[in-house]
């Protein structure tokens, strides 16, 4: 893809990283959809060719795309007053039909429901999430632990590299 370059003013410069490939976007003023990146309602920032396409969106029952709603407002970091109707069933069968709708636009690209994010579907894995399940799981494990067995088990960040095949 082609970046704007040069002084422009009034304008900031900003970066993108993929939380599936690593790959990074970045330039002066640059959205997500010049990017060709998109956000999940999760927070994951992904390249649009990871992106899902989800099945059967459009032969869901009325209920189904209710309770698809309510996943999305469940997710969503910040709900506001207005759209709390979607988590408490209040929302009239109008409102939750224009609520999918509108959460499902393909052409949106910020905040996309988690049908479409890969990492959200447990389709590709980010390193965080590694991170955050591994002493999750490993109770008897800190951070400090475990790099202080990788200290005495391999000495120095070369044989680190080598046995785990980052380089
Ligand atoms: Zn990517
Ligand atoms: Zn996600």
């Amino acid at each position: 893809m082609k970046l704007r370059n040069g002084f422009v003013s009034n304008s900031s410069s900003s970066a993108f990283i993929c939380d599936v490939c690593g790959a990074v976007e970045s330039g002066m003023d640059l959205c997500m959809r010049d990017a060709e990146m998109f956000s999940c309602v999760a927070g994951h920032t992904i390249c649009e060719s990871h992106k899902l396409s989800p099945e059967g969106l459009e032969d869901l029952s009325h209920m189904q795309k209710r309770d698809k709603v309510a996943e999305y407002y469940e997710a969503c970091n910040y709900v506001s007053e207005s759209n709390k109707k979607y988590l408490n069933g209040a929302a009239t069968d109008a409102e939750v039909e224009s609520a999918f709708y509108e959460l499902y636009d393909e052409s949106e690209y910020y905040e996309i429901p988690s049908d479409f994010c890969p990492v959200c579907q447990f389709e590709d894995m980010n390193a965080y999430d590694l991170f955050a399940w591994f002493f999750a799981t490993h109770p008897e494990m800190t951070e400090a632990t475990l790099l202080s067995a990788w200290k005495t088990e391999y000495k120095t960040y070369a044989q680190f590299c080598k046995a785990t095949k980052i380089k």
